[in-house]
């Protein structure tokens, strides 16, 4: 496939995915790739069907090859959406050097949805009709997948198996396994009262958070890699009033879903027995992933996609990473999950973002003679 890889072309249809503003709360930007990645897959012979999540998500995408399929070899997963606001695009456009792709969502993770088209297109029809593909794009990842996770949850079950196109390291690491995470929101209520003339009336919720941050620094494991941190909090109005509500945005990582689930429990447990007289406290776990972890399956599927990469002699390795993605999803239904199967790059989520232009090519043939073991 390499001969007809036309690096222009590819570039081309990258910028015209990374300047569109499309962050996860923004369903209009979302709908706009949607609308240019369509008729490129259609071109190939797949059918593209939209669905609307939720009434103020984004649309995602279902492309298959056999729309009639009940069950698909291979699922290829990837997300429309990126961490970025309206305007970002207008700020710093893609723009490209002799080395790397530079912009809002290159890497995580236009041009991992571009290597799932065009190691499809790379496959000859022969190929492509013996397996039943379905390709999931989803519209709100980067906020969890909370409106499309039961959506693409019912295509990872009916697949023997998912390739997550996500971005693969600078070092040429593919993922195998990736932490779980949740994040919390937890919010304290007291009683407002004037700080000098009243202030015993009062019930400080800011230092019923003050408790509970030290509760929670103390429920790290670092030996078995379960870590929280208390990121974002708010509260009180002046100096001179008692403030009767704060609110504490945590963290929560780990390798042993069983120990996220104990740490839940005691968060819900501490709710109902606050350190300060008089004070309340609710917990609400905004987002879960569950963590991805390779099964007996998963170890062949490891063995297929390093054979092939040692005969295109690619520099990889499997790393177990500490961030999410929606593999942590489909490898917890017990279908074999891999990650990593977009080009290299790094610097997600942030203006360092970039991707490597000399690993296109070679990780789109990855992926298209990993399909065609399959
Ligand atoms: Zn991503």
């Amino acid at each position: 496939m390499t001969q007809s890889f036309s690096l222009n072309t590819y570039l081309e249809q990258l910028a015209q995915l990374v300047n569109i503003d499309c962050g996860s709360h923004t369903p209009e930007g979302i709908a706009k790739v949607a609308d240019v990645l369509t008729p490129m897959f259609e071109a190939i012979g797949f059918t593209v069907t939209r669905h609307q999540p939720h009434p103020e998500s984004g649309p995602c995408l279902a492309i298959t090859n056999k729309p009639d399929a009940e069950h698909y070899d291979v699922m290829l997963s990837g997300h429309m959406d990126t961490v970025f606001p309206v305007g970002t695009v207008a700020e710093r456009p893609m723009t490209f050097d002799q080395e790397k792709v530079y912009g809002p969502g290159a890497t995580d993770m236009k041009s991992g949805i571009l290597s799932a088209l065009y190691a499809l297109q790379a496959l000859t029809d022969d190929e492509r009709s013996r397996l039943a593909i379905v390709v999931v794009l989803n519209c709100d990842e980067e906020i969890g997948s909370i409106y499309s996770r039961e959506w693409l949850e019912g295509f990872a079950r009916k697949s023997r198996q998912v390739l997550v196109c996500e971005a693969s390291r600078p070092t040429g690491n593919l993922i195998r396994s990736r932490k779980g995470n949740a994040k919390y929101e937890i919010e304290f209520h007291g009683v407002a009262s004037h700080a000098g003339s009243a202030l015993a009336e009062g019930v400080n919720a800011i230092y019923e958070l003050s408790h509970w941050s030290l509760a929670i620094k103390g429920m790290v494991n670092l030996e078995t890699g379960t870590t929280m941190n208390v990121g974002v909090i708010e509260g009180g109005m002046a100096v001179n009033v008692v403030p009767d509500y704060a609110k504490a945005t945590v963290d929560l990582r780990f390798w042993n879903t069983d120990e996220a689930e104990a740490i839940h429990e005691k968060l819900l447990a501490m709710a109902e027995t606050p350190f300060e007289a008089g004070a309340s406290v609710t917990v609400n776990r905004v987002t879960f992933k569950p963590s991805m972890q390779p099964s007996d399956d998963t170890e062949t599927l490891i063995k297929l996609v390093s054979e092939e990469a040692e005969k295109l002699n690619i520099v990889y390795g499997w790393e177990d990473a500490g961030g999410g993605s929606d593999g942590n999803f489909t490898a917890a239904l017990g279908t074999p999950t891999l990650d990593g199967f977009g080009p290299m790059g790094a610097g997600f989520h942030s203006d360092k973002e970039y991707l490597l232009i000399d690993s296109i090519a070679p990780r789109i043939t990855l992926l298209a003679n990993t399909l065609r073991r399959l």
